[in-house]
């Protein structure tokens, strides 16, 4: 599998066929340099966001590299993890012909994508460990399946998916797997990026907006192989990631103490929250979780967002999702918002 594994007979032949739009700043970026810019029809009046951004996104491409030890030619950036995805489906999804297979419970975004990019999304629920079923997914797959979407910590359940579990499917499966792995920096386990070399068709996909703290500015990551990556960039817009959000990406990138520590005291937060969960009445269970959530079951979900609602507390309510009956799901504030629902729990 892994030597027959070719990318060029999965990606839609248009784009296999095109080449990427080549922009003014494509052809020159070099703003240090004393040179007159008269190349891209700009308004010449500086104010700081006059000038188009960099489409390679050269500054945050270089400091993300060396963060995350990997090839800056194995990086896509997006706006946001969203766009990214979508990306993913438009390179390889035909519209109408060709479908993916998601795992729910899981992230909404893989549905969504399927139905605007009017591709088939095939379910195939995960166990009641909220594991992979490895049986019944090959059951469902074809020879028109070209991605496969695995989440790890996985949204709304905060499991990690098993490592063994996501070695068969990358072996078995023909088509592209997808790791969206947007809560590793709280898991307990490695990210998938350390393993790429080992897998062709594997695409892992992070970003800016849980851990690092920066959801306000829009930027998703996917890390694969140079040959996946090639065909991304040549379909994604020349200036997806803005020129305020790739600053201020790079200067909060470096304080990497900010957010280690911020996302240490998450996790602290969370072990807090966890033990006080146990005494309250109508909380049945509090699933296992490697992320900076907490999905919890209790008697009646429905009423018990409502009283929340009541007390000024805004959370998840996921029972609409499969095997996710009577679940809330608690996002870990800071100490005081986390005493702050401690206590709205406790005065239900
Ligand atoms: C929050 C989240 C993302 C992040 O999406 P962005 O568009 O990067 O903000 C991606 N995947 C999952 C599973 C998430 O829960």
């Amino acid at each position: 599998m892994e030597q027959q594994f070719d990318i060029n007979k999965l990606v839609r032949p248009n784009i296999a066929k095109m080449k990427a739009y080549s922009s003014a700043r494509d052809e020159f970026t070099d703003f240090d340099k004393d040179m007159v810019f008269l190349d891209a029809n700009e308004n010449p009046f500086d104010n700081g966001v006059n000038r188009y951004p960099d489409p390679q996104q050269g500054a945050l491409r270089r400091l993300i590299a060396s963060q995350k030890e990997i090839n800056e030619d194995c990086i896509l950036f997006g706006n946001g993890s969203d766009e990214v995805l979508d990306l993913i489906f438009r390179a390889f999804c035909i519209p109408g012909k060709d479908n993916v297979m998601s795992l729910p419970p899981t992230y909404g975004m893989y549905k969504v994508l399927s139905n605007t990019n009017d591709v088939e999304n095939r379910e195939v629920l995960l166990n009641e460990d909220f594991q992979p079923d490895i049986e019944a997914i090959f059951k469902h797959v074809d020879a028109h399946t070209k991605l496969l979407f695995l989440c790890s910590p996985n949204n709304p359940t905060g499991n990690l998916i098993e490592e063994e579990k996501i070695e068969m499917i990358l072996k078995r499966f023909h088509g592209v797997v997808v790791i969206d792995e947007a809560y590793i920096d709280f898991a307990t386990a490695p990210s998938w990026i350390t393993r790429l070399e080992k897998h062709p068709n594997l695409i892992v996909t992070q970003t800016l907006s849980k851990a690092y703290g920066m959801a306000g500015i829009r930027l998703g990551m996917a890390f694969a192989s140079i040959a996946i990556i090639d065909i991304l960039k040549k379909i994604k817009p020349p200036y997806n990631v803005n020129g305020l959000t790739q600053q201020k990406a790079v200067k909060h990138i470096t304080k990497t103490d900010v957010y280690n520590n911020e996302t240490n005291s998450i996790l602290v937060n969370k072990g807090i929250l966890c033990k006080s969960l146990v005494d309250i009445f109508f909380i049945e269970k509090i699933y296992p979780s490697d992320a900076n959530f907490l999905l919890v079951k209790v008697d009646d979900a429905n009423k018990r967002y409502q009283q929340l609602i009541e007390k000024g507390i805004v959370i998840r309510n996921r029972s609409t999702q499969p095997l996710c009956e009577n679940t809330l799901r608690f996002t870990i504030g800071t100490s005081q918002e986390n005493e702050q629902l401690i206590e709205a729990l406790k005065s239900i």
